[in-house]
C-alpha cells in the first residue's frame, strides 16, 4: 500500500484533550447529577434573552450568514468603544489565533513566544502551521515573566502571547506593564493579549489593553463570548487589531466562519446588561469566597482576575481531583498544563461553590 503523504507536523502532533463531559462521568461514576467546574463556563449557563433570538433566528439557517459578520462585528465596536475596522469576529478566538499565525508567521522561519504552562492553543496552532514555539520560564509564583518574553523575542518573532488575566493561574498583568512590553519588542513584532477572562478582572481599565490596540500599532487584544456571555457551545470570540492586520485577516479567513447562529446570540448578549451583570455578581462573590475558604482548608492559592481560581491542596492534587468525580465534582488537573500539583476550579452557581468546598473539606479531612 502506498504510504500517505502527511506533513510532519501533523504526523508529530498530539491534539488538544478536553476534559471529559458530563455524560461520560456519570456514565464512569454511576452520578445522576454532575456538578461541572471545569471548564470556566458562564455558572448562570445561557441568557433566556439569547435563549429567545436563536429561536426566532433558527428559521433563517438555511440561508448563509453575511460574510465578516458586518452587524455583529458593529455591536462589538460600539460595545467596545473601539472602530470596527479594528474588529475581527471568529469561530471562537481559538480561529482569531489560528488566523494571526497564519497571517504573520512564516512556516520554518519565524517563530512565536509565550511562556510555559500556559493555553495550549498558543503552542498546538504554531506547530501546526510550522512555525517554531518559544517558551520562557514564568517568574516566582507563576507571576507572568513579561520581560523575559521580550528577552526571547527576535526580529523573526511574529508574535508573543500574554493571556491577561491567565489561564489556568488567574493572574492578571497591568495595562501599564503590556504597554512597556509593546514598546520594547522588535519591530514588526506584535503583542498579542489574550483578554478572555477581562470581564471579571477588576478594575478592568486598569488591565485591558483593548483601548491602547489603534495608539500602540503592534497589540492585538483577543475576547471571547464563551466565557461571560456564556455561549462556549455557540463558538464565537473576536480580535481587535491595528486595521491593516485587520484587512489582511478578513482576506485570508474562510467565508461564513461565524454562523449565523452566533451572530444572532453575539448581538443580543452584548445588549443583554442585565445577564451580564448578573454573571458578574455570581463570579465575584463565589471568587471571593474560594479564595476565602481553600486556604482555611490548608490550601496554597494564588490571586484570581479570572473566574476561577488556582489552589494546590496538601494532598496530591490527582487523588483530590478523583476524590471530587466519585462526589460528582468535575474540577480541572493541571498535569496538563505542567503544573502537577495544581488544581484550578471554576466559580459556579452559589450552592455549586458551596457544594465543592463542602466535598474538598471532606477530602482534606478524610
Ligand atoms: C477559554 C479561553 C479562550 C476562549 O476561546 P474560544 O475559542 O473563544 O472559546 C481563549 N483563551 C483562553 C486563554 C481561554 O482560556
Amino acid at each position: 500500500m502506498p504510504s500517505q503523504r502527511v506533513r510532519p507536523e501533523i504526523l508529530d502532533f498530539t491534539p488538544y484533550v478536553p476534559g471529559l463531559s458530563i455524560d461520560e462521568i456519570k456514565a464512569k461514576y454511576g452520578l445522576s447529577t454532575v456538578i461541572k467546574l471545569a471548564s470556566n463556563e458562564n455558572p448562570l449557563g445561557v441568557s433566556p434573552v439569547v435563549q429567545q433570538a436563536l429561536t426566532r433566528a433558527a428559521g433563517q439557517v438555511f440561508r448563509y450568514p453575511q460574510n465578516h459578520s458586518p452587524r455583529l462585528t458593529q455591536a462589538i465596536a460600539k460595545a467596545m468603544g473601539v472602530p470596527a475596522e479594528l474588529v475581527v469576529a471568529g469561530n471562537g478566538s481559538d480561529e482569531i489565533i489560528d488566523l494571526l499565525l497564519r497571517v504573520t508567521a512564516r512556516p520554518g522561519v519565524d517563530n512565536v513566544v509565550c511562556y510555559e504552562h500556559s493555553f495550549s492553543m498558543y503552542r498546538l496552532t504554531a506547530q501546526l502551521c510550522g512555525v517554531e514555539y518559544r517558551e520562557v520560564p514564568r517568574g516566582e509564583e507563576y507571576r507572568l515573566p513579561l520581560e523575559a518574553l521580550a528577552e526571547a523575542a527576535d526580529t523573526n518573532t511574529a508574535l508573543v502571547f500574554v493571556t491577561s488575566p491567565d489561564n489556568p493561574t488567574g493572574l492578571a498583568a497591568r495595562a501599564e506593564e503590556l504597554m512597556v512590553l509593546s514598546g520594547v519588542l522588535p519591530a514588526g513584532t506584535l503583542l498579542v493579549v489574550d483578554e478572555a477572562y477581562m470581564d471579571f478582572s477588576w478594575p478592568p481599565e486598569e488591565y485591558s489593553m483593548l483601548n491602547l490596540v489603534a495608539e500602540l500599532g503592534n497589540v492585538v487584544v483577543l475576547r471571547t463570548f464563551s466565557k461571560a456571555y456564556g455561549l462556549a457551545g455557540l463558538r464565537l470570540g473576536y480580535g481587535v487589531m491595528p486595521e491593516t492586520l485587520a484587512g489582511h485577516l478578513r482576506r485570508a479567513r474562510p467565508p461564513f466562519s461565524v454562523n449565523l447562529l452566533a451572530e444572532e446570540a453575539g448581538i443580543v448578549a452584548l445588549d443583554d446588561d442585565a445577564f451580564y451583570s448578573a454573571t458578574l455578581e455570581v463570579v465575584f462573590k463565589g471568587r471571593e469566597l474560594l479564595l476565602k475558604r481553600l486556604p482555611e482548608l490548608g490550601c496554597q492559592v494564588w490571586p484570581s482576575q479570572a473566574n476561577f481560581v488556582m489552589f494546590r491542596p496538601k494532598k496530591p492534587a490527582g487523588e483530590v481531583c478523583e476524590e471530587l468525580l466519585r462526589r460528582g465534582i468535575i474540577v480541572r488537573p493541571l498535569k496538563s498544563f505542567g503544573l502537577a500539583g495544581n488544581i484550578r476550579v471554576n466559580v459556579g452557581t452559589g450552592p455549586e461553590t458551596a457544594a465543592f468546598l463542602k466535598a474538598l473539606e471532606e477530602i482534606l479531612n478524610a
